[in-house]
């Protein structure tokens, strides 16, 4: 009886083995948290407040008529108001932050959160005010570029 049992788990043995290191992997890529996309320079343009980091990772072309870019806010850091002639995507890579548009209330967005700017709506989008805040932003560039506003200031902000 003993035997014949054995003779149908052995054979198993191996699979469980790699099941089990599987799972391991997964959680260690988690707990150390590592960064997906380089950090990049720190974007000196005007159109944002406190310290911010851009690396583009994929500029427009006649196939592809977005651009993609992944944003590091530091805690506080935030765009202008500003709009999006042809919309923008945001994929929320790690961090807390806020996404806003005008007369609305301010979204918590948090790692693994995507969210749609629609086209011509103002808007803007930052960090938490003490978390790190890391995003990649698709944007839509066939209808032209992002129309830069005013900026958030801190009433708006912490409202
Ligand atoms: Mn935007």
């Amino acid at each position: 009886m003993m035997k014949s049992s054995l003779k149908y788990i052995f054979p198993l043995i191996p699979f469980l083995f790699i099941a089990c290191n599987k799972k391991k992997e997964t959680k260690d890529i988690h707990s150390e948290n590592l960064l997906v996309f380089p950090t990049g320079e720190k974007i000196t343009n005007g159109n944002f407040t406190g310290t911010a980091y851009l690396q583009m990772l994929m500029d427009a072309d006649s196939l592809n008529s977005i651009s993609v870019g992944n944003v590091t806010f530091e805690p506080g850091a935030r765009s202008k108001w500003h709009t999006h002639p042809a919309g923008q995507i945001l994929l929320v890579i790690d961090g807390v932050g806020y996404y806003q548009e005008k007369g609305q209330p301010k979204k918590i967005l948090r790692k693994g959160d995507a969210i749609k700017c629609p086209p011509n709506v103002p808007h803007w989008h930052g960090a938490g005010s003490d978390k790190t805040f890391v995003q990649v932003a698709i944007t839509g560039r066939e209808k032209g570029e992002t129309v830069w506003l005013e900026p958030v200031t801190d009433e708006e902000y912490h409202k």
